[in-house]
Protein backbone atom coordinates (compact mmCIF):
# COMPACT_ATOMS: atom_id res chain seq x y z
CA UNK A 1 0.00 0.00 0.00
CA UNK A 2 1.39 3.28 -1.20
CA UNK A 3 -0.03 6.81 -1.37
CA UNK A 4 1.24 9.44 -4.12
CA UNK A 5 0.56 12.75 -3.88
CA UNK A 6 -0.21 13.78 -7.20
CA UNK A 7 -1.01 17.60 -6.24
CA UNK A 8 -0.19 19.54 -2.72
CA UNK A 9 -1.43 23.01 -4.17
CA UNK A 10 -5.42 24.46 -3.42
CA UNK A 11 -7.47 27.02 -5.50
CA UNK A 12 -5.65 26.81 -8.84
CA UNK A 13 -3.39 24.92 -10.49
CA UNK A 14 -0.17 25.84 -10.60
CA UNK A 15 3.29 25.66 -13.28
CA UNK A 16 4.75 23.68 -10.10
CA UNK A 17 2.28 22.63 -7.81
CA UNK A 18 -1.19 21.04 -8.97
CA UNK A 19 -4.10 20.73 -7.25
CA UNK A 20 -4.67 18.54 -4.24
CA UNK A 21 -5.13 14.88 -5.07
CA UNK A 22 -3.47 11.38 -3.81
CA UNK A 23 -3.95 7.94 -5.46
CA UNK A 24 -3.65 5.23 -3.29
CA UNK A 25 -2.31 2.31 -4.64
CA UNK A 26 -3.51 -1.20 -3.03
CA UNK A 27 -3.32 -4.64 -4.44
CA UNK A 28 -3.00 -3.39 -8.30
CA UNK A 29 -6.02 -1.18 -7.81
CA UNK A 30 -6.11 2.50 -6.85
CA UNK A 31 -9.00 5.08 -4.96
CA UNK A 32 -8.36 8.30 -6.45
CA UNK A 33 -9.44 11.29 -3.51
CA UNK A 34 -10.03 14.68 -5.63
CA UNK A 35 -9.48 15.32 -9.45
CA UNK A 36 -8.96 19.16 -9.59
CA UNK A 37 -8.15 20.43 -12.90
CA UNK A 38 -5.25 19.40 -14.35
CA UNK A 39 -5.10 16.08 -12.19
CA UNK A 40 -4.73 13.81 -15.45
CA UNK A 41 -1.00 16.17 -15.74
CA UNK A 42 -0.24 14.45 -12.11
CA UNK A 43 -1.34 10.68 -12.73
CA UNK A 44 0.80 11.04 -16.17
CA UNK A 45 3.86 12.26 -14.25
CA UNK A 46 3.44 8.92 -11.63
CA UNK A 47 3.19 6.75 -14.37
CA UNK A 48 0.16 5.40 -12.90
CA UNK A 49 -2.06 3.07 -15.80
CA UNK A 50 -5.48 3.84 -16.56
CA UNK A 51 -6.41 0.06 -15.78
CA UNK A 52 -6.10 0.74 -12.12
CA UNK A 53 -8.10 3.56 -11.56
CA UNK A 54 -11.25 2.14 -10.11
CA UNK A 55 -12.48 4.21 -8.03
CA UNK A 56 -12.86 8.46 -7.52
CA UNK A 57 -13.61 9.59 -3.88
CA UNK A 58 -14.47 13.83 -4.43
CA UNK A 59 -14.58 15.85 -1.18
CA UNK A 60 -16.60 18.85 -1.95
CA UNK A 61 -17.89 20.13 -5.47
CA UNK A 62 -15.44 23.06 -5.69
CA UNK A 63 -13.59 23.61 -8.59
CA UNK A 64 -10.17 22.47 -7.67
CA UNK A 65 -11.88 19.42 -6.27
CA UNK A 66 -13.47 17.81 -8.88
CA UNK A 67 -12.99 19.45 -12.58
CA UNK A 68 -10.45 17.18 -13.58
CA UNK A 69 -12.64 14.50 -13.10
CA UNK A 70 -14.20 14.61 -16.77
CA UNK A 71 -10.54 14.61 -17.95
CA UNK A 72 -9.52 11.17 -16.28
CA UNK A 73 -12.73 9.48 -17.52
CA UNK A 74 -11.71 10.60 -21.04
CA UNK A 75 -8.39 8.98 -21.05
CA UNK A 76 -9.64 5.93 -19.44
CA UNK A 77 -12.16 5.87 -22.25
CA UNK A 78 -9.06 5.22 -24.84
CA UNK A 79 -8.67 1.53 -23.30
CA UNK A 80 -10.50 -1.69 -24.47
CA UNK A 81 -12.54 -2.52 -21.95
CA UNK A 82 -11.95 -0.58 -18.79
CA UNK A 83 -13.66 -1.86 -15.57
CA UNK A 84 -16.87 0.14 -14.47
CA UNK A 85 -15.62 3.25 -12.80
CA UNK A 86 -16.87 4.09 -9.07
CA UNK A 87 -17.50 7.49 -7.84
CA UNK A 88 -17.93 8.60 -4.57
CA UNK A 89 -18.77 12.06 -3.17
CA UNK A 90 -21.40 14.61 -2.16
CA UNK A 91 -25.24 15.11 -3.37
CA UNK A 92 -24.38 16.29 -6.75
CA UNK A 93 -21.42 14.81 -8.03
CA UNK A 94 -23.51 12.00 -9.91
CA UNK A 95 -25.36 15.30 -11.75
CA UNK A 96 -21.98 17.49 -12.45
CA UNK A 97 -20.70 14.23 -14.34
CA UNK A 98 -23.51 13.33 -15.92
CA UNK A 99 -24.24 16.80 -17.17
CA UNK A 100 -20.36 17.35 -18.35
CA UNK A 101 -20.54 13.83 -20.05
CA UNK A 102 -23.84 14.01 -21.97
CA UNK A 103 -22.95 18.04 -22.93
CA UNK A 104 -19.76 17.07 -24.34
CA UNK A 105 -20.71 13.96 -25.28
CA UNK A 106 -17.17 12.41 -25.11
CA UNK A 107 -16.90 8.64 -25.57
CA UNK A 108 -17.87 6.65 -22.41
CA UNK A 109 -17.12 2.44 -22.91
CA UNK A 110 -17.79 2.04 -19.50
CA UNK A 111 -20.43 2.04 -16.73
CA UNK A 112 -20.28 4.69 -13.96
CA UNK A 113 -21.97 4.11 -10.86
CA UNK A 114 -22.13 6.94 -8.33
CA UNK A 115 -22.14 6.60 -4.32
CA UNK A 116 -23.72 10.14 -3.31
CA UNK A 117 -23.80 10.69 0.31
CA UNK A 118 -26.48 11.36 2.47
CA UNK A 119 -27.57 11.81 6.21
CA UNK A 120 -29.42 8.25 6.59
CA UNK A 121 -26.51 6.60 5.08
CA UNK A 122 -24.15 5.94 7.53
CA UNK A 123 -20.55 6.06 7.76
CA UNK A 124 -19.47 3.83 5.39
CA UNK A 125 -19.21 4.95 2.00
CA UNK A 126 -18.04 1.64 -0.24
CA UNK A 127 -16.96 -1.53 1.28
CA UNK A 128 -14.72 -4.25 -0.41
CA UNK A 129 -13.15 -7.41 0.71
CA UNK A 130 -9.74 -6.40 1.60
CA UNK A 131 -10.96 -2.58 2.97
CA UNK A 132 -13.67 -0.42 3.68
CA UNK A 133 -13.91 3.37 2.59
CA UNK A 134 -15.59 5.46 5.62
CA UNK A 135 -16.80 9.44 5.45
CA UNK A 136 -17.80 12.17 7.37
CA UNK A 137 -18.33 15.90 6.69
CA UNK A 138 -16.54 18.87 7.44
CA UNK A 139 -17.30 22.36 8.42
CA UNK A 140 -16.24 24.21 5.19
CA UNK A 141 -18.21 27.14 2.72
CA UNK A 142 -19.96 24.42 1.29
CA UNK A 143 -20.84 20.71 2.00
CA UNK A 144 -17.56 19.27 2.10
CA UNK A 145 -16.75 15.54 2.78
CA UNK A 146 -13.24 14.15 4.64
CA UNK A 147 -12.37 10.55 3.96
CA UNK A 148 -11.10 7.45 5.86
CA UNK A 149 -9.31 4.24 4.21
CA UNK A 150 -9.42 1.37 6.55
CA UNK A 151 -7.69 -1.93 5.49
CA UNK A 152 -9.14 -4.66 7.31
CA UNK A 153 -7.79 -6.52 9.70
CA UNK A 154 -5.06 -9.43 8.82
CA UNK A 155 -5.08 -12.71 10.63
CA UNK A 156 -3.09 -13.17 13.35
CA UNK A 157 0.56 -14.77 13.53
CA UNK A 158 0.17 -18.42 12.57
CA UNK A 159 1.87 -20.43 16.06
CA UNK A 160 4.15 -23.53 14.30
CA UNK A 161 4.84 -25.05 17.65
CA UNK A 162 1.11 -24.92 18.04
CA UNK A 163 0.42 -26.42 15.04
CA UNK A 164 2.94 -29.23 15.43
CA UNK A 165 1.78 -29.89 18.67
CA UNK A 166 -1.91 -30.78 17.65
CA UNK A 167 -0.30 -32.90 14.99
CA UNK A 168 -1.34 -30.64 11.92
CA UNK A 169 1.53 -31.45 9.56
CA UNK A 170 3.51 -28.90 7.62
CA UNK A 171 1.83 -28.27 3.98
CA UNK A 172 -1.45 -27.59 2.90
CA UNK A 173 -3.20 -27.36 6.20
CA UNK A 174 -0.86 -25.06 7.47
CA UNK A 175 -1.85 -22.23 4.29
CA UNK A 176 -5.80 -23.46 5.19
CA UNK A 177 -5.24 -22.14 8.78
CA UNK A 178 -3.20 -19.15 8.01
CA UNK A 179 -6.30 -17.57 5.69
CA UNK A 180 -8.60 -18.76 8.11
CA UNK A 181 -10.16 -21.97 7.20
CA UNK A 182 -10.94 -25.08 9.50
CA UNK A 183 -9.07 -28.12 8.95
CA UNK A 184 -9.76 -31.89 9.37
CA UNK A 185 -7.19 -34.13 9.97
CA UNK A 186 -6.81 -37.62 9.63
CA UNK A 187 -7.11 -38.94 12.76
CA UNK A 188 -10.84 -37.33 12.67
CA UNK A 189 -10.45 -33.84 14.87
CA UNK A 190 -11.17 -30.90 13.45
CA UNK A 191 -8.49 -27.70 14.19
CA UNK A 192 -9.83 -24.37 13.55
CA UNK A 193 -7.78 -21.46 13.31
CA UNK A 194 -8.53 -20.06 16.54
CA UNK A 195 -6.17 -22.45 18.10
CA UNK A 196 -3.25 -21.82 15.98
CA UNK A 197 -3.62 -17.78 15.31
CA UNK A 198 -3.04 -14.88 17.57
CA UNK A 199 -4.78 -11.80 17.64
CA UNK A 200 -6.27 -10.39 14.27
CA UNK A 201 -4.03 -7.70 12.97
CA UNK A 202 -4.74 -4.17 12.40
CA UNK A 203 -4.92 -3.29 8.96
CA UNK A 204 -3.45 0.34 7.73
CA UNK A 205 -5.78 3.53 8.16
CA UNK A 206 -5.23 6.58 5.75
CA UNK A 207 -7.32 9.72 6.16
CA UNK A 208 -7.85 12.83 3.96
CA UNK A 209 -9.25 15.48 5.49
CA UNK A 210 -8.85 18.93 3.57
CA UNK A 211 -11.48 22.36 3.12
CA UNK A 212 -12.60 22.42 6.64
CA UNK A 213 -12.02 24.70 9.40
CA UNK A 214 -10.90 22.43 12.83
CA UNK A 215 -14.01 20.44 13.62
CA UNK A 216 -15.09 17.38 15.72
CA UNK A 217 -14.98 15.20 12.67
CA UNK A 218 -11.29 15.60 11.38
CA UNK A 219 -10.47 13.82 14.71
CA UNK A 220 -12.62 11.28 14.07
CA UNK A 221 -11.07 10.48 10.50
CA UNK A 222 -7.77 10.95 11.48
CA UNK A 223 -7.75 9.20 15.05
CA UNK A 224 -4.46 7.13 15.24
CA UNK A 225 -4.38 7.14 11.22
CA UNK A 226 -1.26 5.71 10.27
CA UNK A 227 -0.84 8.38 7.34
CA UNK A 228 -3.16 11.60 7.70
CA UNK A 229 -3.30 13.68 4.26
CA UNK A 230 -4.83 17.19 6.24
CA UNK A 231 -5.02 20.50 4.83
CA UNK A 232 -2.63 22.88 5.69
CA UNK A 233 -3.60 26.18 3.31
CA UNK A 234 -2.14 29.09 5.45
CA UNK A 235 0.45 30.09 8.23
CA UNK A 236 -1.16 30.57 11.24
CA UNK A 237 -0.81 34.66 10.97
CA UNK A 238 -3.77 34.10 8.27
CA UNK A 239 -5.52 32.38 11.21
CA UNK A 240 -8.98 35.06 10.26
CA UNK A 241 -8.45 34.75 6.10
CA UNK A 242 -8.47 30.78 6.66
CA UNK A 243 -11.69 30.44 8.71
CA UNK A 244 -13.48 33.12 6.59
CA UNK A 245 -12.70 30.78 3.71
CA UNK A 246 -13.43 27.58 5.53
CA UNK A 247 -10.09 26.41 6.15
CA UNK A 248 -7.00 25.15 8.34
CA UNK A 249 -3.65 26.64 9.27
CA UNK A 250 -0.46 24.64 9.34
CA UNK A 251 -0.93 24.96 13.00
CA UNK A 252 -4.34 24.02 12.96
CA UNK A 253 -3.81 20.59 11.35
CA UNK A 254 -0.23 19.46 13.33
CA UNK A 255 -1.94 20.65 16.06
CA UNK A 256 -4.80 18.27 15.20
CA UNK A 257 -2.96 15.52 13.90
CA UNK A 258 -1.26 15.41 17.42
CA UNK A 259 -4.28 15.31 19.46
CA UNK A 260 -5.77 12.84 17.34
CA UNK A 261 -2.44 10.21 17.83
CA UNK A 262 -1.97 10.52 13.89
CA UNK A 263 1.28 8.24 13.25
CA UNK A 264 2.32 10.45 10.54
CA UNK A 265 0.84 13.19 8.86
CA UNK A 266 1.37 15.36 5.58
CA UNK A 267 -0.09 18.63 4.85
CA UNK A 268 -1.47 19.70 1.42
CA UNK A 269 -3.92 22.30 -0.48
CA UNK A 270 -1.22 24.79 0.21
CA UNK A 271 -2.72 28.54 -1.23
CA UNK A 272 -1.24 29.58 -4.22
CA UNK A 273 -0.16 32.98 -2.62
CA UNK A 274 3.63 31.11 -1.79
CA UNK A 275 6.20 29.98 -3.00
CA UNK A 276 7.95 26.76 -2.60
CA UNK A 277 10.69 28.56 -0.42
CA UNK A 278 7.60 29.51 1.99
CA UNK A 279 7.00 26.10 2.76
CA UNK A 280 10.18 26.07 4.95
CA UNK A 281 8.35 28.27 7.38
CA UNK A 282 5.26 26.05 6.64
CA UNK A 283 7.38 23.36 8.45
CA UNK A 284 8.56 25.09 11.10
CA UNK A 285 5.04 25.98 12.14
CA UNK A 286 4.07 22.31 11.67
CA UNK A 287 6.84 20.97 14.16
CA UNK A 288 6.20 23.73 16.52
CA UNK A 289 3.06 21.14 17.23
CA UNK A 290 3.83 18.53 16.18
CA UNK A 291 7.07 16.05 15.07
CA UNK A 292 5.55 13.83 12.58
CA UNK A 293 4.12 15.99 10.18
CA UNK A 294 5.61 17.38 7.00
CA UNK A 295 4.14 19.71 4.03
CA UNK A 296 3.44 17.56 0.70
CA UNK A 297 5.58 17.92 -2.58
CA UNK A 298 3.72 17.17 -5.58
CA UNK A 299 4.92 13.73 -6.74
CA UNK A 300 6.07 12.24 -3.32
CA UNK A 301 5.34 8.77 -2.82
CA UNK A 302 4.68 7.64 0.98
CA UNK A 303 4.66 3.66 1.16
CA UNK A 304 2.39 3.11 4.30
CA UNK A 305 4.02 0.61 6.45
CA UNK A 306 1.96 -1.54 8.89
CA UNK A 307 1.61 -0.31 12.74
CA UNK A 308 4.48 -1.42 14.04
CA UNK A 309 2.40 -3.38 16.70
CA UNK A 310 1.35 -6.31 14.17
ZN1 LIG B 1 -10.02 23.46 -2.17
ZN1 LIG C 1 -13.39 24.16 -1.13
Amino acid sequence: MECILLGSGGMMPMPKRLLTSVAVRHKGRVILFDAGEGTQLGWKKAGLGYRALQIIAVSHLHADHCLGIPGLMMLRAQMDDPDPLTIVGPPGIGEFVSTVQRLLDFHMNYPVNFVEWSEAGGPVALEDRDWKLLWHPLKHTRFCLGFRLEEKDRPGKFNEKIAREMGVPQGPLWGKLQKGESVALEDGRTVSPRQVLGPSRRGRHIAYVVDTVPAKNVYELCRHADLAFMEGMFLRREEDHARERGHMTVWDAARIARRARVREAVLVHVSPRYEDDDLVRFEEEAASQFDRVRMGRDQEVYPVAFPADA
